[in-house]
């Protein structure tokens, strides 16, 4: 289970992946990368092995500069390709490693509302709740704001939005996530060795802060909302 995410000014796709090798000791069984292109979500997932993935890539790229991908290590749903992450909507793809422990109240709620679900994952309430928002147009960070209070268990997120190509937001409760600081790039990650082909230059994400990455760089809020700032170190992971 591992995360990875890239604001870049070059194609993602095979850095992604290349992400995602660095963190295959963590343990998965099945991965996806979706990539924002052209006013599109692109979206890849494979069960099994990475390779299973690189194929799929090979057969359909993911073109674009900026994108998400995941290792998926199943708590609810079975290691299929429908319930590997990211997992989207008409206006976002969202990965997460973790548990949403409320997530069948959460899911009942949305159904109700008519919200169609294609897993059997707990992390799709999360991609629903937050594209519920900005389909009633609130901003990507008013919506990710509003949808954080309602999560029960422990998170860490990653989303990425069709008509937002040059931002990512990510989110950590309890499952680690770091920021990563390139030239004119910005790179969210599980570790700083996922990050290590792309920069030395670390932030840890404090509990329950989240973050808006561009390729300008990060802003950071804590819990309670407010902007806050988190120390940059030089890691020594080495590529
Ligand atoms: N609970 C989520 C799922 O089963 C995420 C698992 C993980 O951390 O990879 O899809």
């Amino acid at each position: 289970c591992g995360i990875i995410g890239i604001v870049g000014k070059e194609e993602v796709a095979d850095r992604l992946v290349d992400g995602l090798k660095r963190m295959e000791y963590r343990g998965y069984d099945s991965a996806g990368v979706c990539t924002v292109h052209d006013g599109e979500l692109v979206r890849r997932r494979a069960p099994g092995k990475l390779v299973n993935l690189v194929r799929e890539l090979a057969r359909d790229p993911a073109p674009g500069t900026s994108g998400i991908a995941h290792t998926r290590w199943a708590t609810h749903g079975a290691p299929t390709a429908a319930n590997a992450h990211p997992h989207a909507t008409a206006v976002l793809a969202l990965v997460h490693n973790g548990i949403i422990e409320n997530f069948r109240q959460l899911k009942e709620a949305l159904a109700a509302r008519g919200r169609v679900f294609e897993s059997d994952t707990d992390t799709e309430v999360v991609a629903h709740l937050v594209s519920e928002q900005v389909e009633a147009g609130m901003s990507p960070e008013e919506a990710v704001k509003a949808t954080l209070p309602q999560l029960r268990g422990a998170f860490a997120l990653a989303i990425a939005f069709k008509d937002h190509p040059g931002m990512l937001i990510g989110a950590r409760l309890g499952s680690p996530l770091v920021l990563g600081f390139g030239d004119g790039e910005t790179y969210l990650g599980s570790d700083a060795l996922a990050l290590a082909p792309l920069t030395q230059k670390i932030a840890y994400l404090d509990e329950g802060d989240w973050v808006v990455i561009t390729r300008q760089g990060a802003q950071v809020y804590d819990k309670d909302n407010n902007p806050a700032e988190r120390e940059v170190t030089t890691s020594g992971a080495s590529a």
